[in-house]
């Protein structure tokens, strides 16, 4: 890959599934990257490849132009930014604090404050894709914030992502973010109850694959959820605990702002028995394990 124009401090914080991609695509472009994890080992592969590693987000963040934070929830970014050694402590000012992870926009209204006392600046930066696209550097990123911190942060997220939007004020990329993941958890619990109608009608699952993934309507990701489903097969990409937290972050934002979510909060319903019969770590399209159960009567 070619070294960037433009070499950038970059603090990455989270190294889970996609954070780790993340932060190893941002090295291959030539930021500097110093890296942390709560879970400390999961820093090695990126230490070996010429990241440095912090021992707090705080001590992450005082180098950094850029700190760009990629956990899973509101809580877990609550403590990376503002916790013990978090990391608004850390940021000088005319820093960059980039929030990747999926969270609600009460709480980017929350962060937003904490960053700009520290006299540095908040960009929301939610990513639409999972682990091959954040492997490949193709993500989606939903930016949201103020137009000149967007333009200053764009050689890091170029780096991520294949493609990426500005869609308005803070707490706009949250909600946006919120209602593409309700969107297509929706249209894979929709395929999973088809499917099973379809089996139980004694249709064979090869006649109804082809059917399905040819249709104008069905979207590629949707087709591969559809095959996995025939499959049987349903390694982790975007897990089901991930799914369900941001459809209660979806309700919650509904909510919050005055609309309704009777769809989210019945597809909701159906990724929490995914997670109470098991499938938590297993991906989005296990949700047909839920029908595949209640009609073996084993669920
Ligand atoms: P993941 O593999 O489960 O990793 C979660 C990360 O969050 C890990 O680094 C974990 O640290 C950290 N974490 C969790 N709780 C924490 C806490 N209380 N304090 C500090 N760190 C904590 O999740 P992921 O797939 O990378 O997802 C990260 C974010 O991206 C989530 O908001 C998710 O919704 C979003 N997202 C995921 C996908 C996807 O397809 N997977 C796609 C787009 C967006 P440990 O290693 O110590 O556990």
């Amino acid at each position: 890959m070619s070294e960037t124009k433009e070499r950038v401090r970059v603090a990455v914080l989270g190294l889970g599934g996609m954070g780790s991609r993340m932060a190893g695509r941002i090295l291959g472009a030539g930021h500097d990257v110093t890296v942390w994890n709560r879970s400390a080992e999961r820093a090695a592969g990126l230490v070996e490849r010429g990241a440095s590693r912090a021992a707090t987000p705080r001590e992450a963040a005082s180098g950094a132009d850029v700190v760009l934070s990629m956990v899973r929830d509101d809580d877990a970014s609550r403590g990376v930014w503002l916790g013990a050694d978090g990391a608004a402590g850390g940021l000088r000012a005319g820093a960059i604090a980039l929030e990747a992870s999926t969270v609600t926009p009460n709480w980017i209204a929350e962060l937003a404050r904490a960053v700009e006392s520290m006299g540095a600046a908040l960009l929301e930066a939610p990513v639409v894709g999972s682990r091959p696209q954040a492997d490949a550097g193709s993500l989606i990123t939903l930016a949201a914030g103020p137009r000149n911190v967007f333009e200053r942060a764009r050689s890091v997220l170029d780096a991520t992502s294949g493609k990426v939007v500005h869609v308005g004020e803070l707490g706009h990329g949250a909600a946006a973010k919120l209602a593409v993941n309700a969107l297509f958890a929706s249209q894979v619990s929709a395929a999973a109850e088809a499917i099973q109608m379809l089996r139980s009608c004694g249709i064979a699952d090869d006649r109804w694959v082809g059917l399905l993934t040819d249709l104008p309507i069905v979207s590629p990701p949707l087709a591969q959820a559809i095959q996995g489903i025939a499959r049987g097969r349903f390694d982790p990409a975007f897990p089901v605990e991930l799914v369900e937290k941001d459809l209660a972050y979806f309700v919650e934002t509904a909510s919050s702002s005055g609309s309704i979510s009777p769809v989210a909060s019945a597809v909701r319903g159906l990724f929490a028995n995914a997670i109470a019969e098991g499938d938590g770590g297993a991906n989005i399209h296990a949700v047909a394990r839920v029908y595949e159960r209640r009609m073996s009567g084993t669920g």
